[in-house]
């Protein structure tokens, strides 16, 4: 099969002129090259793709070198595995391209990092992950555009099956069972009995996952588009309950997830979403909801290795909430106080997490736009030129004012003027340096 006319329809403009000068380039080195993985397989599809990954029966690194000289941009090599990332200038291309050098791997134990040897194609697509992924388009001269589809992956396309190449193939690698309920979640796939079968068998190798492991292949799923019902196949494939990390999937965690998205369109959540990744937003409002107020989210965020920034997230949200839990009162005043220093990625998942209080909630949007940035007239110098002695007693009489100031009891800066005054003489009187 030819798919010439097919790469050219479902590659952008920019994307053909690449696929054509890498195999305009690797003609010239006499080496075989190959657009291998995704692109293949989108463009099968009918889909667009910008992911464009080349295999070559030469050198990789020799050949990534060649296009960067020729087109410009950065490289990265790595020669252990022969190799290598270009990003290309901006006006070229605005993705990153990878160079592999044709490749066997041997996996010398379960969920191990594998030993790699020069090989050929054939060879490099028998190490891919599914008969879907392993299929290749020759781009050399004059091969432009030919089909390699060794493992009989658009038979498999046509019949909406993932299918792994080999039965150890879970075993060598785990993270395999997290990329096919991505692509049967994403592409509306299902696992052939063999692969299901072979799933199974291979799950207790999930145990020796690493936890950085284990989360990126968590982040990369909760990327997606509609991660949820692809949680539901590792779910009903017990991945969940296999792995290192206590994670759950629950009603209250499904909820929770469909609530964030919900949650996203409108500040903070906007704002949030330009701070922090999807996948890390949802990562965070899931765990939230492994047990209900208690600190297991802590838990399971350490057990998969979360940032420090990540695991304070969750524990300011948890906090408050408790706090929230035991307040009667939701003024302005006091909603601002209890939410001061927020980001707007925490007050996304205050919003989000089923336990917030209903009144402190719908205070949040406002809280966000609007109060957080109300200032009192006095500050701290004010208090210092009326004789007032620096001290804790600031931040008392300050915050007094602004909380008044939001429950909207000063009609005029003279009001406000004179309630300072008054507490002053409330809060602090014997901290005036003229009453010594
Ligand atoms: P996506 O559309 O999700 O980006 P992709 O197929 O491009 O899918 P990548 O993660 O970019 O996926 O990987 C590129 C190719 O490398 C895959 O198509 C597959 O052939 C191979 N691959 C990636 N990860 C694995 C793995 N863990 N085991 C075997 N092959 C893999």
């Amino acid at each position: 099969m030819n798919l010439e006319d097919k790469i050219q329809f479902y590659l952008s403009e920019e994307a053909y002129a690449i696929v054509q000068s890498v195999g305009k380039l690797s003609s010239n080195l006499d080496k075989p090259v190959y657009l291998v993985g995704g692109a293949v397989r989108d463009i099968l599809l009918g889909r667009q793709s910008v992911d464009l990954d080349f295999v070559t029966e030469g050198s990789g690194i020799k050949l990534a070198e060649t296009v960067c000289q020729e087109l410009g941009g950065e490289l990265t090599t790595h020669d252990r595995f022969g190799t290598a990332v270009w990003t290309p200038p901006a006006d070229l291309f605005s993705e990153t391209v990878d160079f592999i050098t044709a490749r066997t791997e041997i996996y010398p134990s379960p969920a191990s990092l594998p030993q790699v040897t020069p090989s050929s194609i054939q060879d490099d697509l028998f190490r891919r992950d599914f008969a879907i992924n392993a299929m290749a388009v020759r781009l050399d001269q004059p091969h432009f555009g030919q089909l390699l589809d060794p493992y009989k992956g658009t038979l498999d396309l046509d019949q909406k099956k993932i299918q792994i190449l080999h039965d150890q193939s879970f075993d060598d690698d785990p993270t395999r069972m997290f990329r096919a309920a991505r692509y049967a979640g994403r592409l509306g796939f299902e696992l052939t009995q063999a692969t299901r079968s072979a799933l199974q068998q291979s799950r207790p190798n999930l145990a020796h996952l690493s936890a950085d492991r284990v989360r990126h292949e968590l982040e990369k799923l909760l990327g997606e588009r509609f991660p949820t019902p692809m949680l539901e196949l590792l779910q009903q494939w017990q991945v969940f309950e296999s792995l290192p990390a206590n994670l759950t999937l629950t009603d209250l965690q499904r909820i929770a997830l469909t609530r964030l998205d919900g949650c996203l369109s409108i500040d903070p959540g906007r704002t949030a979403a330009q701070n922090s990744s999807i996948e890390e937003l949802r990562l965070a409002i899931w765990l939230l909801h492994t047990q209900l107020l208690d600190t297991s989210a802590v838990d399971v965020a350490d057990e998969l290795n979360c940032t420090a920034d990540f695991k304070r997230d969750l524990e300011r949200v948890l906090n408050v909430i408790q706090q929230g839990l035991k307040m009667d009162d939701f003024r302005p005043g006091t909603v601002e106080k209890l939410l001061r220093g927020f980001t707007a990625t925490q007050l996304l998942l205050l919003q989000a997490h089923q336990a917030t209080p209903a009144a402190l909630k719908v205070q949040i949007p406002t809280y966000f736009n609007t109060w957080r940035l109300i200032k009192t007239t006095a500050d701290g110098n004010t208090l210092r030129q009326i004789g007032v002695r620096p001290g804790p007693i600031y931040q008392k009489i300050l915050d007094q004012l602004l909380a008044d100031k939001l429950n909207g009891e000063f009609e005029s800066d003279a009001a406000e003027s004179e309630r300072l005054t008054q507490l002053i003489d409330q809060l602090g009187p014997q901290n005036k340096k003229d009453a010594s």
